[in-house]
C-alpha cells in the first residue's frame, strides 16, 4: 500500500510499542541497551546484525523520525542528528575528504554559507560556489576530486527554486549526488522525486513547527548506484579502515539498508558525534504529526499576503513564488508542485529606517532569527541575520535596505492582514513624528 504524505507522517515507522502497546512513540530515555549475550554483542559490532547499541548511533525514538521522514521524502533511510548544521556538515563529511571538493549553489543559507566558505576550507575541503541561475555552472566548476554538489530547494532572500533536475542530471552523468535542503519545502517540493540523491533538514523549522526543539536530518534517496562510481565515490566503495575495512556498499547490500546512511550513522556520527537527545526526537514526531496541514494554510496564508502587499502603496516590491514570471516562474512549477510556500519577502520604500520602524511596530509577529514556526514570523535582514556582511556582499544574496523576511505562520489570515496593516502605518506615524 503506498501511502500519502498525510498518512505517513502519522503511521510510517510504528505501529504501537511492543513492550507496553503505547500507540504515542515513548521517549526512549536511554543511552545504552543490554546485550542479550556475548555473541549477540559481537554481531551488533561487526555489523553481521543490526540493531542499537549506543545512542550516539541509534535510539528507538529517534529511529520513528529517521522511519518518517524517509517515508515522506520517499528515501530508503535516515539518520537524525542535533541540529540543520550538524546535518548539512555531516552530508558533506561522509564524502568529501581533504583535497576533495563539492560545488555548491550561491544561494545558501547563512550558516551553511560559512560552514563551506570558511569551517570546511580551512579542513581541506574545498566547497567552489556556481551561480544557480545558469545549471551549467555546476559542471563548470566540476573536476575529477568533485564528490557531490549541493542546493536548497527555496533559497532565502530570492525564494527562487532551485532548478534540481537540471543540476541533479548532470552530477548523475559524472557519478555526483545532488544533496538538497529542503528545510523551507518539506512536503511542498519532492528533490528525490526530481534526482537528488540525498535530502537534508533542518527539523527546527517546519518539522518541529512549534519552535522548541533544535534537530536536523539527512536523508538517504537510495536512487544513486554508487558501485557505478568506484573512483569517484571512494567513501562508499573503497574499505574503510576505522571499521575493519568495511565496505558501505556490501554492508548496505547484506542488510537491504542505504549505503551512504550506514556510512554517516557508522563512521561521520560515530566519530563527530552530533546525536539528536530522544526528547528532542519525540517533540519534532509530535510536529511532524501536523505538519502537512500546518503547510497547507501557511502555504495558503502567504499566498494571500503576498497578493496584499502587492497591492500596498508603501511596497515596492514583493517576492513570493506566487508573483514570479518568467524563468523563476517555470522553476517554481517544477520544483514547488504543492505549493509556493510560506516565507514572503518584501520591500519597503523608505529603505533601512523603515525596515527598522516596520519590524518595531508589529503587535501579533514576533521579532526573530527563525523560520517554520506555526506562529508568523518577521525580521529585517540588513540590520540582523546579514549585517556582517559587506554591503554588496548583502545586494548580492539579494538583501536590499528596505527588505523584509516574514515566514506566515497558521494564525488567521484576517488577524495578520491587520497586523501588517497596523505596523506599515505606524511607519508613517513614526517618520512624522
Ligand atoms: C535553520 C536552517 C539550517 C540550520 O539548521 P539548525 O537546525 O538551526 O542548525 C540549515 N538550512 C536552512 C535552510 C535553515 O533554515
Amino acid at each position: 500500500m503506498t501511502l500519502k504524505p498525510e498518512t505517513l507522517v502519522l503511521h510510517a515507522g510504528w505501529r504501537a510499542d511492543p513492550a507496553t502497546g503505547a500507540v504515542a512513540v515513548p521517549i526512549y530515555q536511554t543511552t545504552s541497551y543490554q546485550f542479550p549475550s556475548s555473541d549477540h554483542a559481537r554481531e551488533l559490532f561487526s555489523l553481521e546484525r543490526l540493531g542499537f547499541t549506543y545512542t550516539r548511533t541509534g535510539n528507538p525514538t529517534t529511529d520513528v523520525l529517521e522511519k518518517r521522514v524517509a517515508a515522506l521524502e520517499g528515501g530508503v533511510g535516515a539518520l537524525a542528528l542535533a541540529s540543520g548544521q550538524a546535518a548539512s556538515a555531516f552530508s558533506v563529511l561522509a564524502l568529501a575528504r581533504a583535497g576533495d571538493n563539492i560545488v555548491s549553489s550561491t544561494d545558501l543559507y547563512g550558516g551553511t554559507w560559512n560552514l563551506f566558505a570558511n569551517t570546511l576550507a580551512q579542513r581541506g575541503v574545498e566547497v567552489r560556489f556556481a551561480d544557480p541561475a545558469a545549471p551549467e555552472n555546476f559542471r563548470r566548476a566540476t573536476d575529477e576530486r568533485t564528490r557531490a554538489y549541493y542546493a536548497e530547494t527555496l533559497p532565502n532572500p530570492k525564494l527562487i527554486a532551485f532548478p534540481i533536475a537540471e543540476v541533479a542530471a548532470i552530477g548523475r552523468a559524472q557519478g555526483i549526488p545532488l544533496i538538497v535542503d529542503n528545510t523551507a519545502a518539506p512536503i511542498i517540493a519532492r528533490p528525490l522525486a526530481l534526482g537528488a540523491a540525498i535530502v537534508v533538514h533542518s527539523a527546527t523549522k517546519y518539522i518541529g513547527g512549534h519552535g522548541t526543539s533544535i534537530g536536523g536530518i539527512i536523508v538517504d534517496g537510495g536512487n544513486f548506484d554508487w558501485t557505478a562510481w568506484k573512483d569517484r565515490q571512494p567513501a562508499l566503495n573503497t574499505p574503510d579502515p576505522s571499521y575493519h575495512g568495511a565496505v558501505w556498499t556490501e554492508v548496505a547490500q547484506r542488510h537491504g539498508i542505504g549505503a551512504y546512511v550506514a556510512l554517516v550513522r557508522s563512521t561521520v556520527q560515530r566519530d563527530l558525534g552530533a546525536p539528536i537527545s530522544p526528547f528532542n526526537a519525540f517533540q519534532l514526531l509530535q510536529g511532524l504529526e501536523t505538519l502537512p496541514l500546518r503547510i497547507e494554510r501557511q502555504v495558503s496564508n502567504a499566498t494571500a499576503v503576498a497578493a496584499w502587499l502587492a497591492r500596498h502603496p508603501q511596497v515596492t516590491r514583493v517576492i513570493h513564488p506566487s508573483l514570479q514570471t518568467g524563468e523563476a516562474r517555470a522553476r517554481a512549477d517544477r520544483v514547488l508542485t504543492g505549493g509556493p510556500g510560506a516565507l514572503v519577502g518584501f520591500e519597503l520604500a523608505g529603505g533601512a529606517a523603515d525596515g527598522a520602524r516596520f519590524i518595531d511596530g508589529l503587535k501579533l509577529l514576533y521579532h526573530v532569527a527563525n523560520i517554520g514556526d506555526a506562529r508568523s514570523l518577521a525580521i529585517h535582514p540588513a540590520t540582523t541575520t546579514h549585517s556582517q556582511l559587506s554591503a554588496e556582499e548583502r545586494l548580492a544574496s539579494g538583501v536590499t535596505p528596505g527588505y523584509v523576511r516574514l515566514s506566515i505562520g497558521i494564525e488567521h489570515i484576517d488577524d495578520i492582514l491587520a497586523d501588517l496593516s497596523q505596523a506599515l502605518d505606524a511607519i508613517r506615524l513614526q517618520a512624522a513624528a
